[in-house]
């Protein structure tokens, strides 16, 4: 698949400069939402561009909204007919994060995650990330009575983003051009692939955005079990990184942000907490996200809320910078982990 940017570069190559950025920033306008709109250009070439490149690489399959209205989850299809899903939650302060997918399916295979279920069918294109945030974008901009503002994305949706790494720096970096996002508003959830998290160090193209790492345990036994995807260095190497990270970005101490879901039994005992803090000690200061599971029909259930609140406690007695994440959308099967979108019958 081609991506826009070069397939509008060939296009506009006899052209001013300036046409090409003002199609590219078009693409972020909410009032332009087909090449009909695009009223820089003339008829000629809105006919000539509407044969040769879609205004949208995906398209609506389904839509959902959550009991609260708080949030809403899409199905999306790509141009060869895979099937992606994206969500848009409220947040605190009032205005509209976006999940996005960067992959149809994942391959890390987390055993308490829906879309681990799915297996790996491909990388998403940037174009396709980016489209993520402009179905959203069009779709406030027809419901008057919600807020309009997207202040933050997060790519903790279907698939593994580091794995998708050029493509979703494409997109980070189209996002920081064309929209009022600062790289603080862009999180990037992470298994921690320790290859790509070294990459991301010394390359001086890789936004300042911020990293949230699954930890889920500071066990390597038990989150070995639990994210096939780790080995039994794990904590050793990401204990590494993490270090390397704070000497070479130590004004980005807040954007590291390691997460933990509590599993009922399986990483919430005082033992596990033990551990965590063990090991938040030996990384240095860094805040852990406890998350309540979501119900993905497996084996697995979440924490008891006393429970929780034991292990969050001992966290914070041993001064641990601990937050709680809220759960959204869990009635549209909405919230973390449960993203899945069925294989379509042959
Ligand atoms: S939690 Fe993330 S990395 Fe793990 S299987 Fe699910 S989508 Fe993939």
């Amino acid at each position: 698949m081609e991506a826009r940017s070069l397939i509008l570069s060939r296009l506009f190559s006899d052209q001013p400069a300036f046409r090409l950025r003002q199609v590219e920033a078009g693409f972020f306008r909410s009032d332009w939402y087909s090449w009909d709109q695009v009223s820089v250009l003339s008829k000629d070439w809105r006919v000539k561009l509407s044969s040769e490149l879609p205004w949208m690489s995906l398209h609506q399959i389904a839509l959902l909204e959550s009991a609260k209205h708080d949030t809403f989850k899409a199905i999306l299809e790509t141009g060869d007919n895979k099937r992606i899903e994206t969500v848009l939650m409220q947040n605190a302060r009032g205005f509209w994060s976006i999940c996005v997918s960067s992959q149809v399916g994942c391959a890390m295979a987390c055993t308490f995650c829906a879309t681990g279920k799915m297996g790996f069918t491909r990388n998403l294109t940037a174009d396709e990330i980016i489209d993520q945030y402009r179905f959203w974008m069009y779709f406030l901009a027809g419901r008057h009575d919600l807020e309009q503002r997207i202040s933050n994305v997060v790519y903790m949706g279907m698939g593994e983003p580091l794995a998708n790494y050029e493509k979703v720096k494409a997109s980070l970096r189209a996002f920081l051009t064309h929209t009022d996002m600062g790289p603080t508003r862009l999180t990037i959830s992470t298994v921690g692939l320790i290859p790509m998290l070294r990459k991301l160090l010394t390359d001086e193209s890789w936004p300042s955005v911020r990293l949230a790492v699954s930890l889920h345990s500071a066990d390597a036994k038990t989150r070995t079990d639990i994210m096939p995807s780790s080995y039994p260095r794990f904590l050793d190497d990401l204990a590494e990184w993490t270090g390397e990270y704070f000497q070479k970005f130590e004004s980005r101490r807040r954007h590291l942000t390691f997460e933990y879901v509590m599993l009922a039994g399986v990483n919430d005992t005082s033992a596990h907490a033990e551990k965590l803090i063990a090991f938040a000690r030996k990384v240095g200061k860094v805040k852990i996200n406890l998350i309540p599971y979501n119900d993905t029909k497996s084996k697995y259930s979440t924490s008891e809320s006393s429970a929780l609140i034991t292990f969050e406690k001992k966290l914070l007695d041993a001064r641990v910078d601990v937050t709680r994440r809220r759960t959204m959308g869990a009635d549209i099967a909405a919230a973390c982990g449960q993203l899945i979108v069925e294989k379509k019958a042959a």
